[in-house]
């Protein structure tokens, strides 16, 4: 494929087109469609809107487990046999010295996560409380909550306190919703979504690709949420922890990974793609290559799962010509250390087995 149909894709995106459900396809499955071009154009849209920078998104468990709900991928699900650490509701003091902490990192968003179906008027009234604190000491930053199901009224509750995005991912097609999770539907899910939107939310939704969808599965979500206008759109990339249903999907190898967040780029060109969780598990040696769609990322790992250390993200960025949105006050990327030097055993296996009888 010559070159002028890869920076077509990105001409088209750039002009605000949606891509048509053949060429969606074709960027997930073609193997004429080479990987390299396919970044290079994705890049292209990327950069019209985000520059060279990333930004840095820290999550906070602020309650773990005891969830009632039976999503096949999560550790805090009631049928989730994973080792995890239950804990209710953290004090409001702990949950503002941990967005104090986040922002110190870098972080330009505060994610505060809440297991469990939905918001019910007490965790409103605590969530309202807490953000309220945050925004008074943090005026310039974001605040992010995953709260489970929102109604209209709570939605204008949660605007009131001067909450910026509301994180309700999509997580699968619909069509594939059944076969994740019994205990509620992708409607349940929509609904949340239009009642943010309505309210004046950003709106935070993205998938977990490797969930057993097809690809037409994931051309719909990242089309769903093109037509939400969806602010920001974690895209993950399935964790299979032990315990939990859903185990891991060998299909997802790190270039369909990369197709996936340069579809997602291409179809919803302004939006601020997170390549989230399971980037360094899926992604592995190519894990850089994601910055090329994607204008973001989890710092400090993800809900129960640990992500890579902090200093080897931030030097990946780095290294790849990339800059952190905001400031980084406490991890400092350290300097190169010098190679430790091989010994006589490394240089000479031979010899060395010889002279010790090995
Ligand atoms: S994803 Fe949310 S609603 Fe589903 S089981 Fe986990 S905590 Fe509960």
């Amino acid at each position: 494929m010559d070159r002028s149909f890869y920076m077509g894709l990105a001409a088209a995106s750039l002009a605000g087109q949606e891509l048509g459900l053949i060429t969606c396809g074709r960027i997930l499955a073609d193997e004429t469609l080479q990987l390299l071009p396919l970044l290079d154009a994705a890049y292209e849209v990327r950069k019209s809107f985000h520059g060279n920078k990333v930004r840095i998104h820290i999550l906070n468990n602020a309650q773990n487990g005891h969830c009632p709900e039976d999503c096949h991928y999560c550790a805090q699900a009631k049928t989730s046999k994973a080792d995890i650490e239950e804990y209710g509701l953290k004090p409001d003091q702990e949950m503002l010295a941990e967005a104090r902490q986040a922002y110190a990192k870098g972080a330009s968003c505060y994610c505060m996560v809440f297991a469990g179906r939905e918001a019910s008027q007490s965790r409103l009234d605590r969530l309202t409380r807490v953000i309220g604190q945050i925004k008074q000491e943090f005026p310039g930053k974001e605040v992010c909550v995953s709260t489970g199901f929102v109604t209209p009224n709570g939605a204008q509750q949660l605007k009131q306190a001067g909450l910026d995005r509301l994180n309700h991912n999509l997580n699968t097609s619909q069509e594939n919703y059944p076969n994740i999770c019994t205990t509620h539907t992708y409607a349940d899910r929509l609904n949340t979504l239009l009642a943010a939107r309505q309210a004046g939310i950003k709106l935070c939704s993205g998938m977990i690709v490797g969930m057993g969808e097809n690809n037409a599965g994931i051309i719909d979500v990242a089309r769903q949420l093109r037509a939400l206008k969806a602010e920001s759109i974690p895209v993950n990339l399935l964790v299979p922890i032990e315990g939990n249903a859903l185990s891991a999907d060998p299909n997802l190898t790190p270039e369909f990974s990369l197709r996936v967040l340069c579809l997602f780029r291409f179809l919803n060109p302004q939006a601020e793609i997170r390549v989230a969780a399971g980037r360094e598990l899926h992604l592995r040696s190519m894990e850089v290559m994601a910055l090329y769609p994607a204008n973001s990322l989890f710092l400090q790992g993800y809900l129960n799962a640990k992500g890579a250390d902090n200093a080897k993200t931030l030097r990946m960025i780095q290294d790849a010509g990339f800059e952190v949105h905001g400031d980084i006050e406490e991890i400092q990327v350290s300097p190169d250390q010098s190679p430790a030097l091989k010994n006589l055993h490394e240089l000479r296996p031979a010899y060395s087995a010889a002279k010790t009888g090995q």
